[in-house]
């Protein structure tokens, strides 16, 4: 676990290691839980073309955070999969010198189409989000847009093609607390897919989060040991999200993203950049900083590395930390999910 090289730290000295990219503030699922089709209508004001970063910006700002010491880039959304000529964005990345590591994280169900290519391309892995394996629980839950075969099949896509595959599945009360135990039961099976439960979070205005919807990690783990015994596994690397278990009568490991129970903002190493050009330093940032502006007037690479420093060495956040602490959320304008990318 080290906490290496010069990368910049901010007032908290947490080094920025970690870029997520969202290329896309569409999507073709309405999950009620990020954006729920009531408030996400399919004539919504989405971003306008033209707002987009286009794939060579991407790539461009991309390498001038590598060279300042990221070693990890997530390509997300929306739903990543949907932007035209994904392909070869995930080509462009893997050209850039010293970039450890591209993921992405989508709903699945454009794998089938584009999960050879993405691996040929140096993808190496996808986070699939899938929130119950019982398909009236999951259409319900994702807007009655896709089915779990649908997300099975690109799930197999993904690993016939090479590719290392981790679940992600959201935790709601009242919505899919029931598929907690079949989820495990059906990926413990699968031994070379970690299934990560996902703590409900407050991201956006959108979702109605409320705290008593919430079910702590704690509980899940109880009920889990209850059909087979799990042992904590030692962190990978500095700022890893995932607390991770392994069971102790298969090879198979599950993780929780304790977002909300177990906050770990003093570790956090992440900024992310939303389609239209913004970047953020927390998901629960207000305000972002505009650097497609900064590139499209012709900023030097310097000039991306000064403003990106600028940006980090200022860096404050530790929402849910303080979320925490509170035990209610803060009133500030936020960002929904959706947009700046999960
Ligand atoms: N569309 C892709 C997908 O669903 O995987 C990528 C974008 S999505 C915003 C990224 C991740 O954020 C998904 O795993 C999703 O389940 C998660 N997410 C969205 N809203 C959330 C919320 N309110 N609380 C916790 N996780 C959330
Ligand atoms: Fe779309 Fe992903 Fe949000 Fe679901 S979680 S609505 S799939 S962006
Ligand atoms: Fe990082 Fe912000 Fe989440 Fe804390 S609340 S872990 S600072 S993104």
């Amino acid at each position: 676990m080290t906490k290496n090289n010069n990368a910049p730290l901010d007032t908290l000295k947490r080094p920025l290691f970690d870029l997520r990219i969202s290329i896309t503030d569409r999507c073709n699922f309405r999950c009620t839980y990020c954006m729920p089709s009531d408030i996400f209508p399919t004539d919504y004001g989405f971003l306008p073309k033209t707002t987009i970063l286009s794939y060579e910006e991407i790539i461009k700002i991309a390498t001038n955070f590598v060279e300042l010491g990221v070693r990890k880039v997530r390509v997300t959304g929306g739903e990543p999969l949907l932007r035209k000529d994904v392909v070869q964005l995930v080509e462009g990345l893997n050209k850039i010198e010293n970039l450890r590591e591209i993921g992405l994280t989508t709903n699945g169900v454009l794998l089938p189409k584009y999960a050879k290519q993405l691996k040929n391309a140096g993808l190496k892995r996808v986070n699939v989000s899938l929130d119950a394996i019982n398909n009236d629980v999951f259409t319900k839950m994702n807007g009655n847009k896709g089915t779990v075969t649908d997300v099975l099949k690109g799930i197999d896509a993904a690993l016939d093609a090479g590719l290392g595959v981790k679940i992600n599945m959201v935790v709601r009360k009242g919505w899919n607390e029931q598929e907690i135990v079949p989820m495990a039961k059906y990926f413990k099976e699968k031994s070379n897919i970690t299934l990560r439960f996902i703590e409900f979070m407050d991201v956006g205005a959108s979702n109605g989060w409320r705290l008593d919807d919430v079910i702590p990690s704690k509980e899940i783990l109880n009920e889990l040991q209850k059909f087979s015994q799990l042992e904590p596994v030692n962190p990978d690397y500095y700022g890893e999200v995932a607390k991770r278990y392994k069971y102790l009568d298969s090879d198979s490991e599950i993780g929780f993203i304790t977002s909300v129970t177990e906050t770990f903002c003093s570790s956090c190493t992440r900024i992310r950049i939303s389609a239209d050009g913004k970047i953020y330093t927390c998901l629960f940032a207000s305000e972002g900083h505009d650097i497609k502006s900064i590139v499209r007037n012709g900023a030097t690479n310097d000039d991306i590395k000064d403003y990106i420093i600028d940006v980090w060495n200022k860096r404050e956040d530790r929402y849910s930390d303080v979320r925490h602490i509170n035990t209610f959320p803060e009133k500030r304008k936020k960002i929904e999910m959706s947009y700046i990318g999960g």
